[in-house]
């Protein structure tokens, strides 16, 4: 237990009194985003003037930082419209590529390099994240790829943004929060998501773990994520439709489990399918939310702790 958090050892069903503690604030606490804020912070971004680094004309590189194993991020990393554009300036000379040059530059998804995703990273670190395989994991994966081109000038605020369907993409910081609170230092084999939305997650996730399974409720948000993350080819990763409060039978157990919406409790289902000294990190509230860590300690044991506040989409049953 260390000064961040409040340790509960209880066996199962986890009392909801677990979660709705008083959290004890964090060293850099991060403002709340909700969805309601996600519009906000969209118009608001539109308006002011890009905070992006120049845009390169030289397609940046994704070289990862060690601790990201290199087999896992490969080529995919590169951007599509960057080799859409080294491939196109083979075929084009003079004054034509110019021109192309020049309306590439004016794109708000060509105005990304390395350098910004860097400052997200940076400011990701200030605001308390340590894990440097979350770090360089948050280095390599192209959050603009992830939201619609209008939007994609604004992908590496820290805020969270409308992907459709009345859901957002989670802010960098609570996304790195999230897996590094589940990572604790540990490898890890098998993660599972619930809450796929538009994919960054996930994408973020396949470079922390070997394998990672996320699932998906809204179908054309399934089919969106599938869309945003086909030019990344990410091995490792596997897509589900379906109700993730059910998990996944079939591939448990987990050696951690993230969800990206918040109930009034986490699933029991979702208990059943950790492994043993396996983590869930979820935000667990209605109005008021914390971000809660359930370690599995035994075959009907889990210990819960109560993290910062947050503000999460709902978890619903079913699907749509
Ligand atoms: N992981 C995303 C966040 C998506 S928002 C990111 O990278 O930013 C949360 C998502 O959880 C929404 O897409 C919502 O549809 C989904 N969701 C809510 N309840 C669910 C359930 N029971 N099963 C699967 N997905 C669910």
């Amino acid at each position: 237990m260390n000064d961040r958090t409040t340790d509960k050892r209880s066996t199962f069903p986890l009392p909801l009194s677990s979660v709705t503690g008083p959290a004890r604030k964090t060293v850099a606490p991060a403002p709340v985003a909700t969805p309601q804020t996600a519009t906000r912070n969209a118009a608001r971004q539109q308006s002011a003037p890009p905070s992006m680094a120049a845009p390169s004309a030289r397609a940046p590189g994704y070289a990862m930082a060690g601790a990201v194993p290199a087999h896992k991020m490969a080529a995919h990393m590169a951007l599509p419209h960057e080799r859409r554009q080294q491939d196109s300036q083979h075929e084009r000379s003079g004054h034509d590529r110019r021109q192309h040059e020049r309306g590439a530059v004016d794109r708000p998804d060509m105005m990304v390099s390395d350098a910004v995703r860097r400052a997200m990273v940076a400011r990701v670190a200030r605001q308390g994240v340590r894990d440097e395989t979350v770090l360089a994991a948050m280095q390599a994966v192209p959050r603009h790829m992830f939201l619609e081109p209008a939007m994609s000038a604004q992908a590496y605020v820290d805020a969270s943004l409308p992907i459709g369907h009345n859901q957002t993409i989670s802010q960098p910081y609570i996304v790195a929060r999230m897996i590094e609170a589940m990572h604790a230092g540990r490898p890890l084999a098998r993660v599972l998501e619930i809450g796929t939305g538009c994919g960054y997650q996930a994408a973020v996730l396949s470079c922390v773990a070997q394998e990672v399974y996320s699932v998906e409720r809204i179908r054309p948000l399934h089919e969106l994520a599938k869309t945003n993350l086909r030019p990344l080819r990410i091995p490792n990763l596997r897509l589900h439709y379906g109700d993730g409060m059910l998990g996944l039978p079939q591939v448990a157990p987990f050696d951690g489990i993230i969800l990206a919406a918040a109930g009034l409790e986490v699933p029991r289902a979702l208990l059943e399918q950790l492994a043993i000294g396996a983590r869930l990190v979820a935000p667990v509230g209605g109005q008021q939310q914390h971000l809660q860590r359930i370690t599995r300690i035994g075959k009907a044991e889990w210990t819960s702790e109560t993290l910062e506040a947050c503000h999460f989409v709902p978890l619903r049953p079913g699907t749509v």
